[in-house]
């Protein structure tokens, strides 16, 4: 049985709303996921992050692996008490990080990011059958990433949900090699099940994870293949293409190989609010992305301005003297308390704490908006016409 129960769904797309039940409570699809990198979602307290509206956020294993380890997390008796984030977790596997240092700035290719450098995460030494072998970014120490030992990982941290270990195919090889990729991480998805079988926690939900690149065929075999397998989720990763309707087409053509398939759907690392939009159309459940917290942290907060990308810099000198809200009639703590734009940008400029702070709250209160809107337009048979007005630059509502 499916852990997702799906309540509604669209008749003109493929979305669907429901409730994905996990060991450490439900999560309301479909859902954006903020992320807890390092067993935090910076800046902010757990009761803050439950205050926003987020039933679950994503621990990173690769980071967590190497700093502080998965023992010392065993010890404070797994990721959810070490943290106090007493609701549901995801931990994604290692492999995309583990990869973007062997792929060199791939990572940044797929995810529309300015390059920063291989070294950024640490050095890989060899990519082999058995897993991955690299230099730790911490201490240089040389590290062994496989299928086994992520699941190990996962398994002391305790996550309601595991992903599989895969390579994360970039865009810039060739199908030859996005073929024999796509395969490899197939066996590797049979290697985590078979480990996660034998020690995995009870209630550990595990997800495949569909690669195949950009080509529809092996995109196609691999949703089919992942979707064979006793798993309990599928997520779809790897590079999604070049721009965003390749993407579109991309995730389009593993959800239609899913079929009917009730269970749920996680796309890795994206969360533009458009993204988002067509995400949920595609019949996605769940979305993680780094976007709303980091651009937070950078000094840009989201707005209903398309032409924009939702985005305003409020670093911009243009904002000195602005008494405008962050967001006009934004009902986010930040925007309630009144700060201005130019309070915010002097913040900013100051590198206060309390800015970077103010701007993820902002942020994170807007996609939670978009995400329940989304929600409550699935089970209203509304979302072509909700969708089409926030695509036009309406505020999501409030909840
Ligand atoms: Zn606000």
């Amino acid at each position: 049985m499916s852990a997702l129960q799906i309540l509604h769904r669209d008749p003109g797309s493929q979305a669907r709303a429901g409730v994905l039940r996990t060991a450490h409570g439900a999560v309301r699809t479909p859902a954006f996921v903020p992320l807890a990198t390092k067993g935090t979602v910076k800046g902010l307290a757990p009761h803050e992050v439950a205050g926003l509206g987020y039933d679950m956020v994503l621990g990173n294993t690769f980071h967590l692996f190497l700093d502080p380890g998965p023992e010392l997390i065993e010890h404070f008796g797994g990721l959810h008490e070490f943290m106090a984030w007493r609701s549901p977790i995801i931990t994604d596997s290692g492999g995309f990080q583990v990869f973007s240092m062997g792929h060199g700035t791939v990572a940044d290719e797929i995810k529309g990011r300015a390059p920063t450098g291989a070294d950024r995460m640490g050095r890989v030494l060899s990519i082999e059958e058995d897993g991955v072998r690299f230099r730790s970014y911490v201490n240089g120490e040389e590290r062994f990433m496989g299928p086994e030992t992520s699941m190990g990982v996962q398994a002391a941290l305790g996550s309601d949900l595991a992903l599989v270990f895969d390579e994360c195919t970039p865009l810039n090889v060739d199908r030859d090699y996005t073929a024999r990729s796509t395969e490899r991480t197939h066996r590797w998805l049979d290697r985590c099940l078979t480990w996660h079988d034998e020690f995995g926690p009870a209630g550990q939900l595990v997800y495949g994870i569909v690669q195949g690149g950009v080509h529809e065929d092996l995109r196609i075999a691999s949703a089919q293949e992942v979707a064979s397998r006793p798993v309990g989720g599928i997520a779809i990763g790897g590079s999604l293409g070049a721009d965003k309707p390749q993407m579109y087409e991309v995730v389009r053509w593993a959800i239609c190989a899913l079929g009917d398939d009730a269970r749920p759907r996680h796309l890795l690392g994206i969360g533009d609010v458009d993204d988002l939009i067509r995400g949920v159309e595609l019949g996605i459940d769940t979305f993680d992305c780094a976007m709303p917290t980091r651009l937070g942290r950078h000094g840009v907060a989201l707005v209903p301005d398309p032409g924009k990308r939702w985005r305003v810099d409020l670093t911009a000198a243009r904002w000195k003297h602005s008494r405008e809200p962050i967001m006009e009639g934004c009902p986010c703590p930040s925007c309630e308390a009144g700060h201005t734009r130019g309070y915010l940008r002097y913040l900013l400029r100051q590198r206060e704490l309390t800015a970077l702070r103010l701007l993820t709250v902002h942020n994170l209160a807007f996609i939670a908006r978009l995400m329940t809107e989304l929600r409550g337009a699935i089970a209203a048979g509304t979302l072509a016409e909700r969708a089409a007005a926030l695509r036009g630059g309406a505020a999501p509502r409030a909840a």
